[in-house]
């Protein structure tokens, strides 16, 4: 089903359950593996209603010997957090000294979660795990680490595989994203991270594509704005020429009149800036003031080692004397590292940041990224 009804609300398909079931095989090998030599036998506590589906499929693929306990809370009403958590049923089972896997439908502001947490430090639980099927990044602002997430959204409000909206929805297999009707389509703003190598000018074209959007690279947009003699494009030349690099502001400048100026597309895919948490602040500036936001960042990841290999094999095929030197590869894999990792830091801060494996085949990561912002 595309759409399902649920009182006064509409909702649309969001997750395939295909797409539940592979997430749910990747959390039970990591919990599996965790296990495999452990005598005890672990508390797998199931947060009533939401997480009984998610707990059903979880306990299924579980290989090590494990006991169900359930409780029941609820924070929500309507679509909305109350900020409150209520306990409606206690533990079903004493929880002292034992190792605790709590199992989440959904995190969203970590309420609940940090709220259960001391309720079992309280009944003496000897550790916590915090196992969720999907999370809500944007929204989380605790520091309780979560060990285990099966999907990462956007904040919107979902239903089905246990969701619910007041009680209904909890039986569809899918997830279903509340459809907001009368809501003008929201411009997208992507920023692509990717390290040299790992195919990122390729699935920027793909994204370009599915998605309708404009492809901003600083490279192209500073030889164009030259070519084409602006006001801009004539001090960046000045500074071209003089040796200087050129300085925020001005790149900045060339990107808000490019989002100003490019009419007709659902939205822009930023590479290669922002470049610096300032340029980074530039930009939640620049689309804040037309109460805008970056929409996500997607960082496609490959290990140093395959980023030597597919460098140094591209200089092979294409003859690239620059690209054939590995201690020049791996000073260009040093400094993308010291140049992206506070960036990543910082829109991890904000929920915005989304990884993707970018090991396999074109095609292979094409899909994973399609997956991904599928759901913005
Ligand atoms: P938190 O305490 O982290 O804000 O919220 C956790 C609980 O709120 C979840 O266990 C779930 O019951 C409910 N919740 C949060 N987000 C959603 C959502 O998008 N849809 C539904 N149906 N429930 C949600
Ligand atoms: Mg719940």
């Amino acid at each position: 089903m595309e759409k399902i009804k649920l009182f006064d609300k509409t909702f649309r398909l969001f997750i395939r359950n295909a797409e539940i079931e592979a997430a749910i095989d990747k959390v039970a090998e990591q919990i599996n593996k965790e296990n495999e030599d452990c005598c005890d036998i672990p508390v797998i506590l199931c947060v009533l209603n939401g997480s009984m589906m998610f707990t059903s499929a979880l306990m299924k693929r579980f290989t090590f010997n494990c006991e169900l306990v359930t409780i029941k809370l609820a924070s929500y009403a309507g679509t909305s957090s109350t900020g409150e958590v209520k306990e409606l049923m206690g533990f079903t089972a004493d929880v002292r000294g034992r190792r605790v896997y709590v199992i989440e439908d959904i995190v969203d502001t970590g309420t609940t979660i940090v709220e259960l947490e001391k309720k079992l430090k309280e009944h003496g639980a000897a550790s916590i795990k915090i196992c969720t099927l999907l999370f809500k990044p944007e929204s989380y602002h605790k520091d309780l680490p979560i060990d285990y997430v099966g999907i990462s959204i956007p904040k919107a409000f979902i239903v089905g595989y246990g969701l619910d909206y007041n009680e209904v929805g909890r039986n569809f297999e899918d997830i279903y994203v509340i459809d907001e009707e009368g809501d003008a389509p929201r411009m997208k703003y992507y920023v692509l991270f990717g390290p040299p190598g790992a195919g990122k000018g390729t699935q920027a074209s793909a994204m370009v594509e599915r998605y309708g959007l404009h492809h901003i690279s600083t490279g192209n947009l500073l030889r164009k704005e030259i070519a084409a003699g602006s006001e801009l494009g004539l001090r960046a030349k000045a500074l071209i020429e003089e040796g200087s690099l050129v300085p925020d502001e001005v790149v900045e400048g060339m990107i808000a009149s490019e989002f100003r100026s490019v009419k007709g597309v659902n939205g822009f895919l930023l590479d290669g800036f922002p470049r610096t948490i300032a340029q980074a602040k530039a930009l939640d500036e620049m689309l804040a003031s037309t109460g805008e936001e970056v929409t996500a960042v997607v960082s496609i990841m490959i290990p140093d080692s395959m980023i030597v290999e597919r460098i140094s094999g591209r200089a092979a095929v294409e003859g690239r004397a620059d690209d054939a030197d590995v201690s020049v590869i791996r000073h260009r894999i040093d400094t993308y590292h010291a140049q992206t990792e506070p960036e990543i830091t910082y829109y991890k801060k904000s929920g915005k940041y989304f990884e993707v494996d970018g090991v396999g085949t074109i095609d292979q990561v094409r899909e994973r990224i399609f997956e991904l912002v599928d759901r913005f």
